[in-house]
């Protein structure tokens, strides 16, 4: 909301509750707690600016500086609604924020408190339920009992490869080196994805409950956050949250009395897609340059400093404190068997309702573009979505009844990746798609491997040669051998997904390359 301009909307309401010294006793009475507070996220993008009004319940939309006078004369002082500014469908309104079908349709649980508590204030998090999670734990449970409660509940991380968070902190509690850390993956760099920045913003406590809770189950006195500088918003609301938490003795030293402690510290990374990788990350904290490193050994064996080390990306440590608190099983409820519980997208592109969304692991394409994101911009054709950024791959008509999980979108070519979802209608041209995205992945090769190095750097010419219209028709299959070569003897994950959007598209789109090699000529 800020880029729609919620700063002004904040500091002119502001302004008019600084001049409510003269209300009546009666209003102060009834409304003892005037002010304005901002907070996280919402999700709903397309709506913004945002204002909701309680104790009255109101969510205003499309807020304009214009409005506020308005809304202050005759909700805040009031009580009465300004209908206008109810978001409204055909001949629907909504006046509750949980009435509107974008946020209606979800199932908030990692996102439970983004957009309704002030993220910059701990005793909202507490009010909301916030640290029991790690009280529970660290008195009622032993460590061991934490990570078998996580590995029960088939948690599987976030950040992209969907590996099972239990089985990591058993791997690295299982260490004979006794210093451990835990790391968080901040960085979210796929372009399109704003899930993690999001929840940094919006409840920025709730992962560092998250981190705590792993710190005590591997027995880990020290954490890192890594986030990228690009996100001054998190980075702050990130410092404040810990030094909050510090003073509240929820973080530091024997942690609630107990003879547990844990420090966080927060690094800022310099936006290199690379250093998403588990080992360039690493070598990025320690101060070296963020490259990957060939594995074994594993991050869990050696990872920050050469310690074992629990990495896991916001969303994965976000997901914890619910599940220490409401158990396993209650976990496995939601999602599916093979990948319980939710996960967050950012759906954007040719669609009505672009934002930040949480769903069932499970949720069909469809439900996600139809139901939640309100269909195609304009009534439009869906064409393709890209899931899993520039290391994903498109789904097409055929796959919108699939319901997303991270096994479920490999059998397609794609995957689940951190959950950036980019619509295209039937006006794109998935050769430029295809090309964007292989020039992305380029000026971010490290430069380490050869296969990556140059392997991106061919393909991007013979993309760019058949955009320009340059192209021959034996270009495709060396577009394709070559994409094969790299995918299957680049060293890191960024190298070996490359060519993933190229590989999908001439699968699915192939008579869109000839086309352009035909056409042009
Ligand atoms: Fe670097 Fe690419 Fe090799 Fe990864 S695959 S190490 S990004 S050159």
């Amino acid at each position: 909301c800020v880029a729609t301009g919620s700063q002004k909307i904040y500091d002119t309401m502001v302004e008019m509750c600084k001049g409510l010294e003269n209300v009546s006793v009666e209003f102060q009475k009834e409304v003892p707690h005037l002010g304005v507070v901002k907070t996280g996220c919402q999700g709903v993008c397309e709506l913004g600016p945002l204002m909701r009004i309680e104790p009255y319940h109101f969510q205003y939309v499309k807020v304009q500086q214009e409005d506020c006078r308005e809304i202050f004369e005759k909700t805040v002082l009031n009580g009465d609604p300004v209908e206008r500014l109810f978001y409204s469908k055909g001949k629907e309104i909504f006046a509750r924020p949980e009435e509107i079908p974008f946020i209606a349709k979800q199932t908030r649980v990692v996102l439970e408190n983004c957009g309704s508590i002030d993220s910059e204030n701990i005793d909202e998090y507490i009010a909301a339920g916030g640290f029991s999670a790690l009280a529970k734990a660290l008195f009622d449970m032993t460590p061991n009992e934490v990570i078998e409660e996580v590995d029960r509940s088939g948690l599987r991380g976030r950040g992209g490869g969907g590996y099972p968070t239990g089985r990591k902190w058993k791997q690295v509690a299982r260490q004979a080196e006794k210093e451990r850390y835990v790391v968080c993956n901040g960085d979210e760099g796929d372009p399109g994805a704003f899930m993690d920045g999001s929840v940094m913003e919006g409840d920025p406590f709730k992962m560092i409950e998250g981190m705590t809770i792993a710190g005590y189950a591997v027995a880990s006195s020290e954490g890192y956050i890594y986030v990228r500088a690009e996100y001054p918003m998190s980075v702050a609301r990130l410092r404040n949250a810990i030094a909050q938490a510090e003073e509240h003795h929820l973080l530091g030293d024997n942690i609630l009395g107990s003879d547990f402690s844990f420090h966080l510290h927060i690094n800022r990374g310099a936006g290199a897609f690379v250093c998403g990788e588990g080992s360039a990350l690493t070598a990025s904290i320690e101060g070296n340059r963020g490259m990957p490193r060939v594995k074994p050994p594993r991050t869990v064996e050696k990872g920050l400093w050469e310690k074992p080390t629990v990495l896991n990306n916001v969303e994965t440590f976000a997901n914890v404190p619910n599940i220490v608190l409401k158990g396993a099983e209650w976990f496995r409820t939601i999602g599916t068997e093979g990948s319980p519980g939710t996960k967050t997208f950012s759906i954007t592109g040719a669609i009505e309702n672009t934002g930040l969304i949480e769903v069932p692991m499970g949720t069909s394409l469809r439900d996600i573009i139809y139901e939640i994101g309100g269909g195609i911009k304009g009534n439009g054709e869906f064409k393709a979505v890209q899931i899993g950024g520039p290391s994903g791959g498109c789904l097409i008509t055929p796959h919108l009844d699939i319901g997303l999980d991270f096994d479920s979108v490999k059998k397609y070519n794609a995957i689940m990746g951190s959950g950036g979802l980019v619509v295209m209608d039937e006006h794109t041209c998935m050769v430029e798609v295809a090309r964007f995205f292989m020039s992305f992945t380029q000026r971010e090769s490290c430069g380490k491997c050869v296969p990556c190095r140059e392997g991106t750097k061919r393909m991007l010419e013979i993309l760019e040669r058949i955009v320009a219209g340059e192209g021959r028709l034996e270009d495709l299959d060396q577009l394709e051998e070559l994409a094969e070569m790299v995918k299957s003897m680049a060293l890191c994950g960024l190298g070996k997904s490359a060519p993933l959007p190229v590989l999908s598209t001439l699968k699915t789109f192939r008579d869109e390359y000839v086309e352009h090699i035909v056409e042009k000529k």
